[in-house]
């Protein structure tokens, strides 16, 4: 199967409400060129600089999207250009996306990620700590960001219902911040399911699928 093909597969099988996003982390950029081609205009990386390398090069329409973990003082390097943060795990880094997004006159958005997992080795907020953020005053005075959702993975596995109930989880979450009504946060994306997962988690109620080996092949 033709990277064309893999994507006009996925978005033919995605309902209206949620996008794809192309998960080019170590494909290089004449594969990128090729998903673009296809129409493919949303990307994901896992790393600050090879990111901002990627946007230097690549066509200008598209909306280039931070899904891996992502240090404080890497920040710097997708600031001016990044559509969309999903990976926020810490008051810390989002007070550094509110700075570097203040040096570059624009509001960035941001997903908080949620430990939905079993693995320990996954980044992200436990609920607690997450109802905690929300309510620090600290939040309050972070004008240039804005929190539009929540980002979770799965655990890796076979057990459909294991990674079923996990999307559930955090789907309940979503809703449940949502009608906090907290004044600069909103929740309308939910960001969860990968190539091995996408259709549980679009039947949970994902808005934001992140697909990379079911567009590009098995990354080297
Ligand atoms: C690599 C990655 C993906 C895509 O994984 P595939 O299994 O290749 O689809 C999705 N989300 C995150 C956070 C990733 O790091």
């Amino acid at each position: 199967m033709s990277i064309k093909n893999n994507i006009e597969r996925l978005k033919e099988s995605l309902p209206v409400e949620c996008s794809l996003i192309a998960v080019s982390k170590t494909q290089p950029v004449d594969k990128i060129q090729e998903a673009y081609n296809a129409g493919q205009r949303i990307f994901g990386e896992n790393k600050a600089q090879e990111l901002a390398q990627k946007y230097e090069v690549m066509p200008r329409d598209i909306q280039w999207h931070m899904i891996g973990h992502l240090q404080s003082n890497k920040v710097k390097y997708i600031a001016p250009f990044v559509q969309l943060i999903h990976s926020v795990d810490s008051l810390k880094l989002l007070v550094e996306i509110n700075k570097q997004a203040l040096k570059n006159n624009r509001k960035i958005n941001c997903l908080l990620q949620i430990h939905i997992a079993d693995e320990e080795t996954k980044f992200g907020f436990s609920e607690a700590e997450v109802m905690e953020l929300l309510q620090a005053n600290e939040l309050k005075i972070l004008t240039n960001i804005k929190i539009t959702g929540l980002m979770g993975m799965a655990t890796l596995t076979e057990d459909v219902d294991k990674i079923r109930t996990e999307f559930k989880t955090l789907k309940s979450l979503f809703e449940k911040i949502k009608l906090m009504n907290i004044p600069s946060v909103e929740m309308k994306e939910l960001s969860m399911g990968m190539s091995n997962d996408y259709k549980i988690a679009i039947e949970e109620g994902s808005t934001l699928i992140r697909v990379g080996t079911a567009i590009f092949g098995e990354r080297n």
